[in-house]
């Protein structure tokens, strides 16, 4: 029997494995796709904080080797540069979802996490001991805890019975992949229905093509023949589209389970939330579910913490993405090409070239202007830790090094001074460093160093003080789980 069960592959699904892997957890991934079957191209790339979080596993470098660095971050026809913030990546990454995804799988494989393609779930039952999953072929199997990672339409989150609340769809999109006979103009063209595309791909002769349908689509499989009529409507012209690789519809319904979790089963991903692409921030919201749950279920399934600690999860993640979903919902108004919306778009542009609106709505898509509620105290409490260069015994590092195992990590910035945190707490790595320069934090600017940090393995600071006080114990018996004996 696994510890936990994963459904679904997709970015999402195999963040979630590496985390609990890390973390020496027994999971394994089940995906409904057969192996080698092609990924779509969604996303065109990922913004600040996914590229952090990634630099905090060790894996940046690969991703950013695979894309192109790019100022991903815009809002209603302006750039929102952000090389002037306090990051080691002050841009965004332009990659193709179908070149991230064999990424985070090569790296997920050298953990030992195990994908079984092929295999599709289509129930499951739970109690207290734990759940009985059914796949489409008969087969059983028997987790601990099982996570629906399945995707927008998920399964999981119906068969839960978890409430999926929002938006209805005003707007629907065609995304495929196609050859064309007759030119087509490579670029976005933004007209009163929303915004319309081609790309060439890497092949050289297909076509990535997105178009905006002149009326709300059914909820049907799209054919070829709604791409054509779409590009028509567009365009004047459907530019002999044939043979495509793929074809699919994407709308802007937005909604959000009501809870992360229900009993034994939890959701990340599209799973728990889903919007209209417009501001690019699906797969970054995946990343940092699951960065945010891997470790608290890991601690759970261990016995070193309660299942209490499991509602944190939701705590801490719907608020943040109540209010990227309302983003991506203004966001989409702003794609509108007619008179009344591009005057407002004006008028926005007017505030998005000055620092302060811009860094707002900038921290935002990129991720770096999370905090969660933990609690009072030093502004760094609840955002995520800077990665400072650091000075210790064996030399220098910096944070974001200490993070790859994904434990937490205790900084006394007092050198000399070793903070005392008792037996049995091997896992957290407790370290006295000089601290090399200062420390600024995106919208907040500059804050005094406390003497000490305790970082979560999600890169959040849980409590930061002198390294006395109970405020230290209590934040790791909470946060880092029972002494084990
Ligand atoms: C046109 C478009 C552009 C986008 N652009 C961006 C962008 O630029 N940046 C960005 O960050 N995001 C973007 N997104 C959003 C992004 O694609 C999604 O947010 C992201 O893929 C969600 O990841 P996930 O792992 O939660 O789910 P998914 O990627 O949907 O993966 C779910 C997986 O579960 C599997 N599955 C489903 N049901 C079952 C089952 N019953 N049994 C077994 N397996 C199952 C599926 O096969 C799939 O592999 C875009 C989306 C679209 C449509």
């Amino acid at each position: 029997m696994s510890k936990a069960v994963i459904v679904g592959a997709g970015p999402a699904g195999m963040m979630l494995a590496a985390e609990l892997k890390l973390a020496g957890i027994d999971v394994q991934i089940v995906e409904k796709r057969s192996v080698g079957e092609l990924i779509e191209s969604r996303a065109g790339g990922i913004h600040c904080r996914t590229i952090e979080t990634f630099d905090q596993r060790g894996i940046a470098e690969r991703f950013l080797n695979a894309g192109t660095k790019a100022q991903t971050a815009r809002f209603g026809g302006s750039v929102l540069d952000i090389s002037d913030f306090p990051t080691r990546h002050p841009y965004g990454l332009g990659l193709w979802q179908s070149h991230l995804q064999p990424i985070l799988e090569e790296w997920i494989t050298e953990l030992g996490v195990w994908i079984r393609y092929g295999v599709e779930v289509t129930g499951f039952t739970q109690d207290e001991s734990g759940v009985t999953i059914e796949t489409a072929e008969g087969e059983k199997l028997h987790s601990s805890y099982l996570i629906g990672a399945d995707g927008g339409r998920s399964l999981i989150r119906t068969m839960a019975g978890i409430d999926f609340p929002g938006w209805a769809a005003m707007r629907s999109n065609l995304i495929a992949e196609v050859e064309i006979s007759r030119d087509a103009p490579v670029g976005m063209l933004q007209d009163q229905s929303g915004v319309h595309g081609f790309t060439l791909m890497e092949n050289g002769h297909s076509y990535r093509v997105v178009t905006t349908e002149p009326a709300l689509g059914s909820r049907t499989e799209p054919t070829l023949e709604d791409l054509r009529s779409s590009l028509l409507a567009a365009y004047g012209s459907d530019f002999g589209v044939h043979n495509p690789t793929s074809l699919s519809r994407f709308t802007d319904a937005t909604r959000q389970a009501t809870t992360y979790r229900k009993d034994r089963i939890l959701l990340v991903g599209d799973a728990a939330h889903i919007h209209y692409p417009a501001g690019g921030q699906g797969i970054g919201l995946g990343i940092q579910d699951a960065v945010n749950l891997g470790w608290k279920l890991a601690q759970v399934i261990e016995g070193r913490s309660p299942e209490s600690l499991l509602d944190t999860y939701t705590a801490e993640r719907h608020p943040v993405e109540l209010r990227a979903l309302k983003h991506s919902m203004a966001q989409t108004v702003l794609q509108r090409n007619d008179p009344r919306t591009s005057a407002l778009a004006e008028s926005l542009g007017e505030l998005m070239v000055m620092d302060e609106p811009r860094k707002h709505i900038a921290a935002l898509i990129h991720g770096l202007d999370i905090t969660y509620d933990l609690g009072a105290g030093h502004p760094m409490v609840g955002r995520r830790m800077p990665d400072l260069d650091l000075e210790t015994a064996d030399g220098r590092t910096r944070v974001y090094t200490l993070l790859h195992a994904a434990k937490p990590v205790l900084l006394n910035f007092q050198e000399l001074n070793h903070i005392d945190i008792g037996k049995g707490r091997t896992h957290i790595q407790n370290m006295s460093v000089r601290l090399l320069g200062d420390i600024e934090l995106p919208l907040l600017g500059r804050v005094t160093s406390p003497g000490a940090v305790l970082i979560r393995p999600d890169g959040y600071v849980a409590w930061a003080g002198e390294g006395n006080e109970q405020g230290l114990e209590d934040a790791l018996a909470y946060w880092c789980g029972q002494v084990t004996k």
